[in-house]
């Protein structure tokens, strides 16, 4: 059995009160680690280490943290095959998945802002013939990074590698349900040699770690990736004590499908948008609405394609793996309960998968479709975050904005249309803070990346978030 550990003033350490959770594979339903249940003695331990690191790793030359942080990248691209294992192990994604995109992506992330800061420059305003401002960012001291289960260490890297490369210490907490691809970062961190509590990673439950980071008062900002619900329990505790936030929530993302568009493109990828990952990422489009011209022809084709999905053992060669965790796997199997109660068709899936083998325990969920909703049913507007999308035809723009438009959340929406004054048109009035036109998931990490209304507060990626992760100072000369 192995036993993962905390990371903490530069070395790998067992929890405070020795208590561990434990780890399941979901592919199996099998425990096959233990991780420390962490409290608030480990989050103050990294805290004061931390911020004995502060000021070094804040002076040191930002030449040199991109050395660190690129040496990361490095160490991880150097352990490929151990850490997409991991991922696939831990997550129940299909390992093929988690070599194509997780893995890849926490190198580039790493990559991105190691490279990133030694391009940074900053704002001057003259004030003619009286004096020059000029804006001075300097790192904001010691921040929290919390990040969910779906793209493990794609996202934990995704706020880490900012927040240390803008000169900050920083304590991360990734999910409990996937903590194997972190600690196996913090293996490398010791192995490049990162300074002692420049980066601090403690394993453990949200309400009880992730809890205590929220409150510590010498924690100055909380980048959080998760649920609505946990960023609006974030919130509530860190926004009295004025921490600066960034959180990226849920959602309840629409495709929206206009007659006109590349038929076999967007079908090839509106089966992606809708099941990657078993349809546990963020950006999935859940909601997809079709002109009615085509709708007919879209419903066959799209029904014959999912069923053509094959799923099962993610370390073999499968486009669905399991569904990460049993919480998750019947929350999931209760929506399509409500979708049914609510008057909805089951056209595709729709039940659990139950592989043979080794897997029968694990938790499979065969990719499910569902038509005759109203676009504002439970089913339509709340967060299901797994392998299910619904299909409702449209006639016109007007009423497909107003669909698309109608939940609480507003984080991607894709759009599919070779009329160039619609897609423009379109992105204008869609409330989303990530718009993509006849693509899905095409990243580019320089863009600010985050959603509007209750998908979150605040924008990640390129300059925002080094802005984020920095203090403006504007600092005032006369002449
Ligand atoms: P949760 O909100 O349950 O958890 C996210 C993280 O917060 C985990 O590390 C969790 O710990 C921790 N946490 C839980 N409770 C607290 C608390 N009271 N205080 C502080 N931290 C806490 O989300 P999930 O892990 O279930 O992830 C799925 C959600 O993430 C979906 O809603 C999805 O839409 C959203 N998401 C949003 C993205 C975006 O960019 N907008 C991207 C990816 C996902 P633990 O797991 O250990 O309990």
């Amino acid at each position: 059995m192995i036993y993962l550990k905390n990371y903490i003033n530069g070395e790998l350490v067992e929890p405070y009160a020795g208590q561990y959770l434990e780890n399941i594979d979901p592919s199996r339903g099998t425990v096959f680690s233990m991780i420390p249940d962490s409290d608030a003695n480990d989050v103050q331990k990294a805290v004061e280490a931390a911020e004995a690191a502060e000021e070094a790793w804040a002076n040191l030359h930002y030449e040199k943290r991109a050395a660190y942080i690129e040496a990361i990248a490095k160490g991880i691209e150097a352990r490929m095959d151990e850490f997409v294992a991991a991922e696939s192990l831990d997550n129940g994604k299909p390992l093929s998945l988690a070599r194509r995109v997780d893995i890849p992506r926490a190198v580039s992330n790493f990559r991105f802002f190691a490279t990133a800061i030694q391009q940074q420059s900053t704002e001057t305003h003259f004030m003619e013939g009286l004096g020059v401002n000029y804006t001075l960012r300097r790192p904001i001291g010691v921040v929290a990074c919390i990040s969910p289960w779906n793209l493990p260490l794609y996202l934990f890297s995704w706020k880490i590698a900012p927040a240390l490369a803008t000169g900050n210490c920083v304590i991360a907490k990734p999910s409990e349900i996937t903590p194997y691809t972190s600690y196996l970062l913090s293996e490398v961190c010791k192995e490049i040699g990162l300074p002692k509590g420049v980066l601090n990673i403690i394993h453990g439950l949200g309400p009880k770690v992730g809890d205590a980071l929220s409150r510590h008062q010498k924690i100055k900002a909380i980048s959080f990736t998760g649920g609505t619900a946990t960023g609006r329990t974030i919130a509530s505790i860190a926004a009295p004590m004025f921490k600066k936030l960034s959180l990226e929530l849920g959602g309840k993302n629409p495709n929206i499908i206009f007659a006109d568009c590349n038929f076999e493109k967007m079908i090839k990828t509106t089966v992606r948008s809708s099941f990657e990952n078993q349809g546990q990422i963020c950006l999935c489009g859940s909601r997809i609405f079709v002109e009615r011209s085509i709708y007919d022809k879209f419903k066959t084709e799209f029904v014959e394609r999912v069923n053509a999905l094959s799923i099962g053992d993610p370390r073999t060669d499968v486009n669905v793996g399991a569904i990460v965790s049993q919480a998750h796997y019947n929350k999931i199997l209760s929506y399509i309960n409500l979708a049914k109660e609510e008057g909805g068709r089951i056209i595709s899936g729709g039940e659990a998968y139950i592989p043979e083998g080794d897997c029968k325990e694990g938790y499979f969920i065969k990719p499910t479709v569902i038509e005759g909703l109203a676009y504002n049913c439970r089913t339509n507007m709340e967060e299901i975050f797994g392998p299910v999308v619904t299909l409702t035809p449209f006639d016109t723009e007007k009423e497909v904005l107003m669909y698309a438009n109608a939940t609480e959340y507003g984080l991607a929406t894709s759009i599919w249309t070779e009329n160039l004054s619609r897609a423009h048109r379109m992105a204008e009035k869609v409330e989303s803070g990530i718009i993509w036109i006849n693509c899905w998931l095409l990243r580019d990490l320089r863009t600010p990346f985050g959603g509007m209304k209750n998908s979150g507060v605040g924008r990640e990626g390129g300059w925002e978030a080094l802005r984020f992760f920095t203090e403006a100072k504007n600092v005032c000369i006369a002449y």
